[in-house]
């Protein structure tokens, strides 16, 4: 079972908050037990696991990327979005989450986040879910 989703960012570069879009479409597909694995097909956004309850956890995050990894420096690629691909790398492009009893299990301070680094875009987010 494949789901795929549409995200439209509207800034440069943002956190946005998927989580209950991603466990809507988990607890959708009805299976009970198993493994959802989240995958971003994208070069320059990536998927991250982080706290959703202050919105400051998630400015301080973007700081600190934009902080260690300028947008101007002295890179080879000619695009001019290196900064976006190199934090994409950093943080990955992708995660698995664990389905039990028809919940995914997330800690109570944890969201699933979309990282974009280089938007505003239309992203895709795929979900496959695999029954165990
Ligand atoms: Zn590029």
């Amino acid at each position: 079972m494949l789901i795929e989703l549409k995200i439209s960012t509207k800034l440069r570069e943002d956190l946005i908050d998927i989580t209950d879009l991603v466990l809507e479409k988990i607890e959708q597909s009805g299976i009970k037990d198993g493994i959802a694995v989240i995958f971003v097909p994208h070069t320059t956004a990536a998927i991250l696991i982080n706290e959703n309850s202050d919105p400051m956890v998630k400015k301080d995050i973007l700081e600190y990327y934009k902080r260690n990894v300028p947008l101007d420096y002295n890179y080879y690629h000619v695009e001019g979005n290196s900064d976006a691909h190199i934090k994409s790398t950093l943080i990955g492009n992708n995660l698995t989450l664990i389905i039990e009893n028809s919940k995914v299990i997330l800690g109570s301070w944890q969201g699933i986040f979309f990282c974009e680094f280089d938007g505003p875009r239309i992203r895709k987010v795929y979900i496959k879910i695999i029954p165990g």
